[in-house]
């Protein structure tokens, strides 16, 4: 058995035995009802290797990891005219929350809070009709990870229709600075179809390769986003990408991170690996426990922060796994 592949199997049964597992979200109804008891892991690494561990072909729903890719497709859509409406600085607050947008006039700190992808979800519907981008993004999503079966679900999605209201109060508040420009049920209908993703370690490490390989996907050869624009949507990954835990998810795994609610944190080691995790319960900052725990695990065996230091003629491709002290 390859080397890597003793340490997703290691990590696996670590997290498998692991008593503390943290709090399943329960204010989307079709969450609460996932077992803590999952976990999942898939890492693809720049030579095309798939190694896999635990649950990780079991699909789950993406939610705030998708927004991610709906802010690389709305950047496809209208450029960097998209930072006049959304910032770039961490927040420092919940994901959910209100507070800043008033001293800031409806501008959302960045895109990977919920008012800030409420924002993006907005940008999108310049372009497209409603359904029309929610096809589109599904589309997106199946070409990135190469697998036509993925697919959206509807239940997650008419869940947060019904039970939303703070996302609800974001768009409002929004609107009412101009920052969101249609219906807010139209904008939110985007929002909540593109959380409601459902999607495996497998599929959703698949889909990032494009931001480990600065840009292009390396199974089509096509560039999904410029070399630059991969850098930068991993730059805010890494400072925006855990909400008011991006801070302490640097300090533990130090890599770019984005954690959704339904557990998965899809995780880059920029030329080297695309790596999800998935288990349910949270901790108190809303970001999977156990998922943080096995990316600390995984980075400490493998040296694969982004922190680690190189040499210039290897590369970071270049450096051997498993060759680092755990600290
Ligand atoms: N759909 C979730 C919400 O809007 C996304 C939050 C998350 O994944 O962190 O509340």
């Amino acid at each position: 058995m390859d080397h890597l592949q003793i340490i997703v199997d290691e990590i696996a049964e670590e997290m498998a035995l692991a008593v503390e597992r943290g709090k399943v979200a329960d204010y989307i109804p079709n969450l609460a009802a996932v077992s803590p008891a999952h976990f999942g892991m898939a890492i693809v690494s720049v030579d095309g290797s798939v190694h896999v561990a635990g649950d990780a072909e079991q699909a789950f729903s993406v939610q705030s990891i998708t927004k991610v890719f709906g802010l690389t497709m709305a950047l496809g859509a209208v450029g960097d005219a998209l930072w006049s409406r959304v910032g770039r600085e961490p927040s420092g607050s919940a994901f959910n929350s209100i507070v800043q947008l008033e001293t800031e006039k409806g501008i959302p700190r960045n895109p990977f809070i919920n008012a800030g992808a409420i924002v993006v979800s907005d940008i999108l519907l310049a372009r497209y009709e409603p359904r029309e981008a929610i096809a589109e993004f599904l589309r997106f999503m199946r070409a990135l990870a190469g697998d036509d079966t993925i697919v959206i679900d509807d239940h997650v999605a008419r869940g947060e229709e019904q039970t939303g209201f703070r996302n609800a109060a974001l768009a409002s508040y929004m609107r009412a600075f101009g920052n969101v420009r249609h219906p807010i049920e139209k904008t939110l209908g985007i929002y909540f179809h593109q959380c409601a993703l459902a999607m495996n370690c497998r599929q959703l490490a698949l889909a990032g390769r494009f931001l480990m390989c600065g840009g292009r996907n390396p199974e089509t050869g096509r560039s999904v986003v410029s070399p630059q624009r991969a850098r930068r949507i991993l730059a805010l990954m890494l400072t925006c990408g855990h909400y008011d835990g991006s801070g302490e998810f640097a300090y533990r795994v130090g890599l770019p991170g984005k954690s959704g609610v339904g557990g998965g944190i899809l995780s880059i080691a920029p030329g080297i690996a695309s790596i999800a995790v998935w288990s349910p319960g949270l901790n108190e900052r809303g970001n999977s426990h156990l998922g943080t725990l096995a990316l600390e695990r995984l980075v400490q065996r493998t040296g694969w922060s982004v922190f680690e230091p190189v040499s210039p003629d290897s590369g970071r491709a270049g450096r051997k796994i498993g060759s680092h002290f755990v600290d």
